[in-house]
């Protein structure tokens, strides 16, 4: 991608900060958090990024870079958070993407991902 900054950015974040990211498809009403979506939200103070389960693993991706541009520009509007995540995510390496995937994905869908001997993620 252009700028390999954001990803390693991205990625310290993911590892780093403490976040949990959940799979769920309940998408309930809770305070405190940012952009609650049908896709995904963060909740800083839970330290949590939740992601509907129920959509497509590279809409998760795409989702879950979302949720890290708001903890890592905090000061971002949604519609330049959500430009952004399209932007970078069209701009993922093959091994960029399959990092990513790997965190929102469930482990049904890993297990069949790696039976299927499709070990490259741009199978997909
Ligand atoms: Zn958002």
């Amino acid at each position: 991608m252009k700028s390999p900054s954001i990803f390693r950015r991205l990625k310290k974040t993911l590892l780093y900060s403490g976040y949990r990211v959940i799979l769920t498809d309940r998408f309930a009403r809770r305070k405190g958090g940012m952009a609650r979506g049908s896709k995904g939200y963060i909740l800083p103070d839970d330290l949590a990024i939740f992601i509907n389960k129920t959509i497509g693993v590279n809409d998760r991706v795409i989702t879950l870079v979302h949720e890290l541009l708001h903890e890592i520009y905090p000061e971002w509007q949604e519609q330049r958070v959500d430009r952004s995540s399209k932007r970078i995510f069209n701009h993922l390496t093959v091994p960029q993407l399959g990092f990513l995937q790997y965190f929102v994905m469930l482990p049904a869908e890993i297990k069949a991902m790696l039976k299927s001997n499709q070990l490259s993620p741009a199978c997909w």
